[in-house]
């Protein structure tokens, strides 16, 4: 796995990425980690001395704390942020939402109906929240008009 970005424990500051040696089953090692290419770019090396890429995880350390990058032997990855939705992504939630099918389709439809047209949809271009998908509908074309003119 490459490119992951690995967090020291200690300090959380993530300067290394992983190399296509990193296995996350294995013990980590010199080799499955590489700087970030701004520090490599100021001559710091992966690891100083150990043996550079067969350095063990117990001498594997932070650039910035000198803690440990693996102290139970294993590698931290840094979760991937979770990308926020645009306000057009979240009104499309609430319609998918809204006409959701489920079993007895016609009870159903005529629920949905009613249900979009309570629901409160925010519009992307002034922040106005608007009851109802049919004024919201037309509201938002109006406003983008509005808005381009
Ligand atoms: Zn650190
Ligand atoms: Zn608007």
């Amino acid at each position: 796995m490459i490119g992951l970005d690995v967090q020291c424990p200690q300090c959380r500051r993530v300067m290394h990425t992983t190399t296509p040696l990193y296995n996350p089953e294995k013990t980590a090692k010199g080799n499955m980690v590489e700087l970030l290419p701004k520090w490599k770019k100021r001559g710091w090396r992966t690891f100083y001395g150990g043996g550079g890429g067969t350095t063990p995880a117990a001498a594997m350390q932070c650039p910035h704390c000198s803690g440990r990058l693996a102290p139970s032997g294993k590698l931290r990855i840094k979760p991937a942020p979770v990308p926020e939705l645009t306000q057009a992504q979240k009104n499309q939630a609430i319609i998918d939402e809204s006409f959701k099918l489920e079993p007895e389709p016609q009870a159903q439809d005529v629920q949905q109906k009613i249900r979009a047209q309570d629901t409160i949809f925010t519009c992307e271009s002034c922040g106005r929240q608007i009851r109802g998908i049919v004024g919201f509908k037309s509201h938002e074309k109006a406003c983008k008009v509005a808005n381009n003119g």
